[in-house]
C-alpha cells in the first residue's frame, strides 16, 4: 500500500481546488492511471462552468460568446468518477489535512491548489472595471463588461489606452487587445478617429516577463509602428481616470477606454492560510510542484510562485501561461501517482512555452524553450495568417476534448 492511501478503504483521497487548465487536466490525468479503487477524486470549484480564458479576448472584441467558449464540468468530471463540488473552498488547513467550504469539510490525503489568480486592482488607483474606471479581460464578467465598453467606443469613437500596470505577468492579452481594437475599428473605418497608445512596464516590446525571446521584441515594434499604435515601454502607470492615464515622470495620456492588465496576487484562501504561501499569495513549489513543507499539497498554473526573469527599471513578472499550467499539471499528476503506487518519483521537466498571440487578421507564433533564459534552442517566432487559424482550431479543439472527457491538446496553438 503507497503512501497517503486511507487506512479504511485503501483508497487516496484527492482534492482538487479549481476547475479550469490547472484542475481539470490534473483531475483527467489523474484518473487516466488512477481508478476509482486506488483514489477517490474530488474537484471544487467556484464556478459551474469551464472557460476557456484565453478566449476571453475574442470575447471582448465580440467575436465569442462566452456560452460559446465555456461548458459545465459537472458531466465530463462525472463521467471521470470525479466528484464534483460546486463551492467556493473558504479555509485550508494544511495541519489538519482539510479543506472547507460554506457547506462541508473535505479531508485529503493529497491536495492540489489550481486557483489560478486574484486582480490586485489595489495596486494602482483606478484599476477596474469594478473598482475603477480601467477596464480588463481578467475574468469572464470583465471580459463581459470590457465587451460593452468596447461597443460604446464604436458608437463614439475616443483615444483608447491599452497596456499593463507595474508588476503585470500576463502581458499577451494587452497586445492582442491593441491588435484586436485596432483591427474592428480599421474594420469599420473608425480608424483615423481613434488614437491607440500602448503602455507597457516592459524594459522594451515582447519582454513579457520572459526577458524576450528571439525577434519578438523587432516583430511586435513593427507591427505596433505599422498600425500607428504609439507605444511607451518601462512605464509606471500611477492612475486611470475615466480620461487619461497618469504615468510616473510623464506627461498623462488622455484615454476615453483604458484597458490595462493588473498585477496578480494569490487568492485570498491562499494567501490566509498559514505558511501556505509567499507574501503575494503565491505558493512555493519544487519542481514537482509540491509544496516544499505542507505534506500531500501540491499547487499548479498561476497559483504557483515564479520569480521574475530578471530586474528591469518598472517591475514586470515572470509570465504563467495556459501552455504552462498544462505542464505543471501533468508534473504534479505523475509525481502524485508515483508516491500513490509507491513507485519513483515522476520526471520534472523546465516550462517551456509556445503561444499565438492574436493580431486581429494574423497571429505571432512564439516558441520559447524552456521559458526562463539562457535557453537550449533559439526561440522561434513567426507571422502569419496561419497561426491565428491554428489559435482558433485549438481552442475548438480543447473545448470539444474537455467537455467530452478526452485528452485535450497540450503544445500547439495556445
Ligand atoms: C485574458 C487572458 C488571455 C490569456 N491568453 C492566453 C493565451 O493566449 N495562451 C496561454 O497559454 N495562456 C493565456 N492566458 C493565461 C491562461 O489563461 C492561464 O495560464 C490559465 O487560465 C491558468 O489556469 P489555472 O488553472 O492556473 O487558473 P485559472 O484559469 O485562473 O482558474 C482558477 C480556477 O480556480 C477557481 N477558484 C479560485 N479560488 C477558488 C476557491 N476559493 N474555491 C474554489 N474554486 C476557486 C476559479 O474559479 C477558477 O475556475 C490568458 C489569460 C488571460 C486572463
Amino acid at each position: 500500500m503507497g503512501i497517503g492511501v486511507d487506512k479504511v478503504t485503501g483508497r487516496a483521497r484527492i482534492v482538487i481546488i479549481g476547475g479550469s487548465f490547472g484542475g481539470l487536466s490534473a483531475a483527467f490525468a489523474l484518473r487516466r492511471k488512477l481508478g476509482p479503487e486506488r483514489a477517490e477524486i474530488t474537484l471544487l470549484s467556484r464556478e459551474e462552468n469551464f472557460t476557456f480564458v484565453p478566449s476571453l479576448t475574442w470575447v471582448a472584441v465580440g467575436s465569442r460568446r462566452l456560452s460559446q467558449i465555456s461548458f459545465g464540468l459537472s458531466a465530463p468530471l462525472a463521467g471521470k468518477q470525479v466528484a464534483f463540488v460546486n463551492d467556493a473552498v473558504i479555509a485550508i488547513d494544511t495541519e489538519k489535512k482539510t479543506v472547507t467550504t460554506a457547506n462541508r469539510e473535505f479531508s485529503y490525503d493529497f491536495l492540489i491548489i489550481a486557483t489560478g489568480h486574484r486582480s490586485a486592482n489595489e495596486a494602482v488607483e483606478g484599476l477596474g472595471p469594478f473598482t475603477g474606471p480601467g477596464h480588463s479581460p481578467m475574468s469572464a464578467p470583465e471580459a463581459e463588461e470590457l465587451a460593452t465598453a468596447i461597443q460604446v467606443l464604436l458608437r463614439n469613437p475616443a483615444p483608447v489606452v491599452v497596456g499593463a500596470a507595474p508588476g503585470a505577468s500576463c502581458i499577451g492579452p494587452a497586445y492582442e487587445l491593441a491588435f484586436g481594437i485596432d483591427y474592428l475599428l480599421r474594420k469599420k473605418k473608425l480608424r483615423h478617429l481613434v488614437p491607440i497608445s500602448f503602455v507597457t512596464p516592459e524594459p522594451y516590446l515582447g519582454h513579457m516577463g520572459m526577458g524576450g525571446a528571439g525577434k519578438i521584441r523587432q516583430l511586435l515594434e513593427g507591427a505596433l509602428e505599422e498600425r500607428d499604435i504609439a507605444y511607451r515601454t518601462s512605464a509606471a502607470i500611477k492612475a486611470i481616470t475615466p480620461d487619461a492615464i497618469n504615468i510616473e515622470g510623464e506627461t498623462p495620456i488622455g484615454s476615453q477606454l483604458s484597458i490595462i492588465i493588473p498585477p496578480l496576487a494569490g487568492v485570498d484562501v491562499v494567501a490566509k492560510t498559514p505558511q501556505l504561501s509567499n507574501p503575494k499569495g503565491f505558493i512555493v513549489v519544487d519542481e514537482h510542484f509540491r509544496h516544499k513543507v505542507a505534506e500531500g499539497v501540491y499547487a499548479i498554473g498561476v497559483a504557483v510562485a515564479l520569480p521574475p526573469a530578471e530586474s528591469t527599471p518598472v517591475p514586470v513578472n515572470f509570465p504563467k501561461t495556459g501552455h504552462m499550467t498544462e505542464q505543471m499539471a501533468t508534473i504534479a499528476a505523475q509525481d502524485l501517482i508515483g508516491e500513490i503506487l509507491g513507485s519513483k518519483r515522476g520526471p520534472s521537466a523546465e516550462l517551456s512555452a509556445r503561444c499565438v498571440l492574436d493580431m486581429g487578421d494574423r497571429g505571432i507564433y512564439l516558441s520559447a524553450d524552456p521559458v526562463r533564459p539562457p535557453r537550449n534552442r533559439i526561440p522561434t517566432v513567426s507571422e502569419g495568417r496561419q497561426w491565428l487559424l491554428v489559435k482558433r482550431a485549438f481552442e475548438r479543439t480543447y473545448l470539444w476534448n474537455a467537455a467530452h472527457g478526452r485528452k485535450m491538446p497540450t503544445t500547439f496553438g495556445w
